[in-house]
């Protein structure tokens, strides 16, 4: 059986005796009844594994030894941004979780016109923390090396903006031909790329005419109307096996 792996801080990771307290170390004490010479594996969520041993536990604070250091290997070859428009907090908080499982390198939320919770800035520090906790543990779950950054949600313009960087920009809309299809000549192989996909209420169609003016292209996903969450998914996984690490490699 693999071993047992838990995060780290960066800045925690450099320290001569890491420790970690909180939720983990009442796990590694109460549940796993792990004790002083066990091995364990760290991550610092920027891509390193280390292998470790606890030198001590208790439920308030667990310490470390390391040993070595590994990289981690599952990182998608290219980096996906997924633009969501905002949706109700459970399901965003779903959505982090099973896009960190995909692999995003980025989520960058968005107010829509047609968005339903219309901005509440005062609360976004909280997600932040939430949808970076829920993202750090996706990450121990799935194994994979890299917390994907977490940006607070802005307007719709301002998420155009921030994408004009990227290799590719594409935006799901039920009004496009059905078929998801990117033309090779698109970005024959990107780095980068920008996924966007609408809130409940979908796009307006001047949205969908500015993206557009901003470099994205526009494309379907089946003839059905999927929900939002759902058509994140599915978007998010069609993305990965055409340009990363889902499909077969040439
Ligand atoms: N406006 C729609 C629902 C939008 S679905 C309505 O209520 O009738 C939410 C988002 O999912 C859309 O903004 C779009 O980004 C994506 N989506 C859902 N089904 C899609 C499809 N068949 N093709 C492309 N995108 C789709």
């Amino acid at each position: 059986m693999s071993l047992r792996r838990f995060y780290v801080p960066p800045e925690m990771v450099q320290h001569p005796q890491p420790e970690i307290s909180g939720s983990d170390a009442v796990h590694i004490c109460r549940v796993l009844r792990l004790s002083a010479g066990d091995a364990v594996e760290l991550f610092d969520g920027l891509g390193n594994g280390y292998r470790a041993r606890i030198v001590s536990a208790s439920p308030k604070r667990v310490q470390f030894h390391i040993q070595g250091t590994f990289p981690l290997m599952s990182e998608s070859s290219v980096h996906i941004t997924l633009a969501q428009g905002i949706l109700k907090d459970r399901k965003m908080d779903d959505l982090i979780r099973q896009l960190t499982e995909l692999g995003i390198d980025r989520w960058m939320p968005f107010y829509a016109a047609r968005s339903i919770p219309v901005p509440g800035k005062k609360g976004m520090g909280t997600r932040l923390d939430r949808w970076e906790k829920i993202a750090i543990e996706a990450v121990k779950q799935c194994r994979r090396g890299r917390v994907p950054c977490i940006a607070p949600a802005d307007d719709f313009d301002a998420m155009l903006e921030t994408s004009a960087e990227s290799d590719l920009k594409i935006i799901f809309w039920e009004g496009a031909p059905q078929a998801f299809d990117i033309p090779q000549s698109a970005s024959p192989k990107p780095k980068t790329i920008t996924v966007a996909v609408g809130p409940e209420g979908g796009f307006d169609p001047g949205e969908v005419q500015r993206a557009h003016e901003h470099g994205f292209l526009t494309t379907g996903l089946g003839p059905r109307i999927l929900r939002a969450q759902t058509a994140t998914l599915a978007a998010c996984t069609l993305v990965q096996y055409r340009f990363g690490d889902m499909g077969l490699r040439d």
